[in-house]
């Protein structure tokens, strides 16, 4: 399983601006500065993220299609300190939309900063996806930031923190050193196959 092909397709806030539900959907979510841009481009092996990190569009709900038949979608981050209250309502109230309405989505990719315990808002992502009975995944960013034995220790600090069975999926990865990356596109796109 590989992306041969990746098109930016366009930006949206309201459903009613979403492409078609015609494929299914991987959207990827996590704190800002969590590494998401960085893994987009390393999961796409192009600079492609950048459409989303250019200035108005970072609050916007970004669709890619892949392989002419899967949609990626790139959704804006949490916790950003520098934001106020009225753009963080109106973050939530653009996800909630989006997990609520979004017929065709098949799975989430959450992200979290191996570097860290997971954050508060990580674990209510967690509650909030599993409450809505969303498939998720969590990719742990940055893992070239940790030496041998932190590598040993992180999914399980992970696992433990946002309360996942031993065997949920946690991928360690690094869009730095590209570790990880094939194994989880293969993952995504034999989950989406399926
Ligand atoms: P975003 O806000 O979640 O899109 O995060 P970015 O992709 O813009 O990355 C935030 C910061 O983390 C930048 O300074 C990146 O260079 C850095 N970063 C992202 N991924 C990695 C990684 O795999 N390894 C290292 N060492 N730094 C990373």
């Amino acid at each position: 399983a590989v992306i041969k092909k990746v098109k930016f397709i366009k930006s949206a806030v309201n459903p009613k601006d979403y492409p078609p539900p015609h494929f299914p959907e991987i959207a990827i979510v996590g704190r800002s500065n969590v590494g998401k841009s960085s893994l987009i481009n390393a999961i796409f092996k192009r600079n492609i993220a950048k459409v989303s990190s250019s200035p108005g569009k970072t609050r916007l709900i970004n669709f890619f299609l892949l392989n002419d038949k899967i949609y990626f979608v790139d959704l804006p981050g949490y916790g950003y300190a520098a934001v106020s209250k009225a753009e963080r309502n109106k973050w939530k109230k653009m996800i909630e939309t989006y997990f609520h309405t979004r017929e065709n989505l098949s799975l989430v990719i959450m992200l979290v900063d191996s570097r860290h315990q997971p954050t508060k808002l990580d674990i209510m992502m967690k509650e909030w996806l599993e409450s809505l009975g969303i498939p998720y995944i969590v990719v742990a960013t940055k893992a070239d930031k940790l030496n041998q034995s932190e590598k040993a220790k992180t999914k399980k600090i992970i696992r433990e923190t946002l309360g996942l069975p031993k065997d949920f999926p946690v991928f360690l990865t690094s869009s730095k050193e590209g570790t990880g990356i094939k194994e989880l596109v293969s993952y995504i796109l034999d989950f989406v196959s399926k």
